[in-house]
């Protein structure tokens, strides 16, 4: 198995046994670390380490009979299916997805649905993009198989990354122009808009994938492992999504009302060339030194919600992270520790960055500086994208603590913050 931890090994490789519909008895060696060394005088060990290093997991069944009759050499198989679960996630990411309008006041009007861009593609894609293209996280099937079940950047035209079928035309114009008509100055109403934008994007893809989770279950046994895997999924989302909706009807009464001072925000500002463009919300579980921040296993309320954002400045760009105030419980002291963080290192653009690409694979590159970076920056960069998108993966504490250290070289020279509600 081709893992980061002993539990995660552990998980995948339990996964591909009760594929078989069989049961683990027992488990004679937990998982450790093996190098190439540990199989030099084992019949096929080579050969299935070297395997296992170029697609992940590499599978060999030792049997014996009841009766001690004949024993045999090796015999090689193939199972077909054995990528199964990928193919169903792979269907599900691809599935297209039926539009409708999320603004609170929605109804018959709402005729004209459109793909919004999540990520502004004016001042946000149009900035990095070359000729109308950037580097973006592929839905297409090939791609997606032939990096291993990782999810793969790849140059896509700037027309559909980033879109949702979330607004029809009139509301979509309606409640973000104040962020689409003109530069972040910011206000705490632009804050809003950023955030509610990604939460409606989130909002809408979790909807679409409760229920093509199901779908995809429903077309096999439920006693088979895959099934069981595709339902805990749908749970999970729908949880994920309770907790969601919680946070849409918190902005919506804000929007309602034109209430906006109790958005919460620190805005990191540079002046350099971007790199990279992005948006998304987290529900902060650790902070940057890998303290536990809110339980996401327990789901009696609502978990505490973060936006970010990559907000076009009058002069450069910003990182913009924000927040309502019924969720500075999480996200002041994980704002406390990043600044914990940049005191001892000094160099926030590198925590930023990586919490960035943790956080989120509604992300878009720049594709000349996607072709400066080396073959391993790339595969560190895709990899920690698809850290939170791997079900079989154990979640790491540690996962803003460390990693992609000197890859997208941000420095930021001011930082604009009103963590307090406006009184
Ligand atoms: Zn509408």
């Amino acid at each position: 198995m081709l893992e980061d931890d002993p539990q995660s090994a552990y998980a995948k490789a339990a996964f591909n046994i009760r594929k078989y519909y069989w049961k683990i008895l027992k488990v004679e060696h937990e998982p450790r670390v093996v190098t190439l060394a540990d199989f030099a005088d084992r019949d096929i060990g080579t050969e299935h380490f070297l395997i296992a290093q170029k697609h992940g997991i590499s599978t060999a069944f030792a049997a014996w009979s009841r009766d001690g009759g004949k024993p045999s050499g090796p015999i090689q198989h193939s199972y077909p299916g054995l990528n199964d679960l990928e193919e169903h996630l792979s269907k599900i990411r691809k599935s297209k997805r039926k539009g409708r309008c999320l603004h609170f006041d929605a109804g018959s009007r709402c005729t004209h649905i459109v793909d919004a861009h999540s990520i502004q593609k004016n001042g946000a894609l149009s900035l990095i993009a070359e000729n109308g293209k950037v580097i973006a996280p592929s839905r297409n099937y090939t791609d997606f198989r032939q990096n291993q079940g990782t999810i793969a950047l790849s140059l896509q035209g700037i027309g559909k990354v980033s879109t949702f079928r979330g607004f029809c035309a009139a509301h979509d114009n309606d409640v973000f122009a104040p962020i689409d008509k003109g530069p972040v100055v910011p206000t705490r109403e632009q804050v809003l808009l950023y955030a509610y934008r990604s939460i409606c994007r989130e909002l809408f893809i979790k909807e679409y994938s409760a229920v093509l989770y199901a779908e995809q279950a429903k077309q096999l046994p439920p006693d088979s492992v895959v099934h069981e895997l595709l339902d805990g999924m749908r749970m999970g989302t729908e949880i994920g999504l309770k907790s969601l909706q919680y946070h849409k009807q918190v902005f919506d009464e804000c929007i309602n009302e034109r209430l906006f001072s109790k958005m919460c925000y620190v805005l990191f500002c540079t002046g350099q060339k971007p790199n990279v463009v992005f948006s998304g919300v987290i529900y902060p579980d650790f902070d940057f030194l890998g303290r536990q921040l809110q339980n996401l296993a327990d789901y009696t309320k609502p978990w505490g919600l973060l936006a970010f954002s990559f907000v076009p400045l009058e002069e450069g760009w910003g990182l913009l992270l924000s927040w309502h105030s019924t969720s500075s419980g999480a996200c002041i002291p994980f704002m406390q520790s990043l600044a914990t963080r940049i005191h001892e290192k000094g160099d926030g653009g590198e925590f930023l960055f990586r919490f960035v690409i943790a956080g989120c694979e509604n992300m878009a590159v720049n594709p000349t500086w996607w072709s400066s970076l080396s073959d391993d920056q790339r595969t560190a960069i895709e990899h920690t994208v698809f850290h939170g998108a791997d079900v079989l993966k154990m979640p790491r504490a540690d996962y803003l603590a460390a990693g992609l250290e000197n890859v997208a070289a941000w420095n930021f020279e001011k930082v604009i913050s009103q963590m307090e509600p406006e009184t």
